[in-house]
């Protein structure tokens, strides 16, 4: 019979995403609450002496698959491998992070394992013998709870939700044999290299610009700057070119649930809102009283975004200095 949880810990350039760490410590509090085991994975090239990073956060055991064909990910190779590792420890639960990787992995798997697959998953939890999962729908406008028949159940939780615990367990880290399996495609070309930029999706703190910034984007990159947060953008500012679509937030962009989003001249349109609505906490620069975001908002500055957004930066600045 299936038991035990099974979490995919994502790695990129042999350093693990920061929803690896989400995934395992949701699936350690999983596995307390159903006392079953839980296994962590994670599959890559030359991350064997990386993977005992994964002790901190309460996995039972971990299991390396390194190869070079897992180098960059690719969805043939990953699928195969993660799947062979699956059907081998046939666990109840699968947990992954909703990464761009993670929600192209979770889909493969669900189709190649027959498995429910409960996408952008932002809460689990055990209801007797059952387990409930929750996740927006309509943009953010409802939160569905789901229940997957069968086994395994998969689910892809969304980066920046759940809490990151530390329970340290000493375990070793076990290599896998790695079957690569049929691959049809292959990594011909890198365009973009992120190199230092914060990754939108892990950010604790964003700094938004929409049509309201009129292309510059100087203060809201200042006060980015002066709080350690990212640049995130509305899709008129990136299809005015203003910003990279790497950049925008939103139901054709990335969906980011950080500490703080501050959306300046955004008017909050659904498909933006469908995007940060669960951010923990959300404040508004509109120059319009009337603007749909400050529905959305913890706090509403009605102003105009040149004075507004430099006054926060020079604070933030002068409460830093004495800190
Ligand atoms: P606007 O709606 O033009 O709002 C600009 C705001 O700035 C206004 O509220 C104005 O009062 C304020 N403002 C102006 N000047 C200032 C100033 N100086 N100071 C302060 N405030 C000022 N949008 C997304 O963002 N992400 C998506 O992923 C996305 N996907 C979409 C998918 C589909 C299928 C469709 C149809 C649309 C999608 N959109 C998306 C577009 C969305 O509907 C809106 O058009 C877009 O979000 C508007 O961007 P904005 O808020 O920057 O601009």
């Amino acid at each position: 019979m299936a038991q035990g949880i099974l979490v995919l810990a994502e790695q990129r350039n042999g350093a693990f995403r920061k929803v690896a760490f989400d995934a395992v410590s949701e699936g350690r509090r999983l596995a307390d609450s159903m006392n079953t085991d839980l296994t962590a994975v994670v599959l890559g090239s030359g991350i064997e002496n990386i993977a005992g990073a994964l002790r901190k956060y309460g996995a039972d055991s971990i299991l390396a698959a390194d190869d070079s064909a897992l180098a960059d990910y690719n969805t043939d190779a990953y699928t195969n491998v993660s799947a062979n590792i699956i059907e081998s420890k046939d666990p109840a639960l699968i947990i992954l992070g909703a990464s761009i990787h993670g929600k192209d992995l979770a889909a493969r798997l669900a189709a190649r394992l027959d498995a429910g697959l409960v996408m952008e998953c932002i809460n689990i939890k055990q209801d007797g013998d059952k387990l409930v999962f929750t996740r927006p729908m309509y943009g953010g406008k409802i939160l569905a709870d789901i229940e997957i028949e069968g086994t395994p159940k998969i689910a892809a939780i969304r980066p920046n939700v759940m809490t990151i615990e530390e329970s340290e367990k000493a375990v070793t880290v076990d290599k896998v044999d790695v079957r690569v399996g049929e691959v049809k495609t292959s990594v011909v070309e890198k365009l973009i290299e992120e190199g230092d930029k914060i990754e939108l999706t892990e950010a604790d703190i964003i700094i938004s610009g929409g049509h309201g910034t009129s292309g510059d984007f100087t203060a809201i990159e200042d006060l980015a700057s002066a709080l350690g947060g990212a640049v995130g953008a509305s899709r008129f500012a990136v299809d005015e070119g203003w910003r990279p679509h790497s950049d925008q937030v939103g139901q054709t962009g990335k969906i980011v649930s950080p500490s703080l989003y501050i959306a300046c001249g955004i008017s909050g349109a659904i498909q933006h809102v469908a995007g940060m609505s669960t951010s923990k906490n959300i404040v508004a620069i509109n120059k319009d009283s009337e603007a749909p975001i400050f529905s959305e908002s913890d706090i509403g500055i009605v102003g105009d975004l040149v004075e507004v957004v430099p006054a926060i930066t020079e604070e933030v600045k002068k409460l830093s200095k004495n800190l």
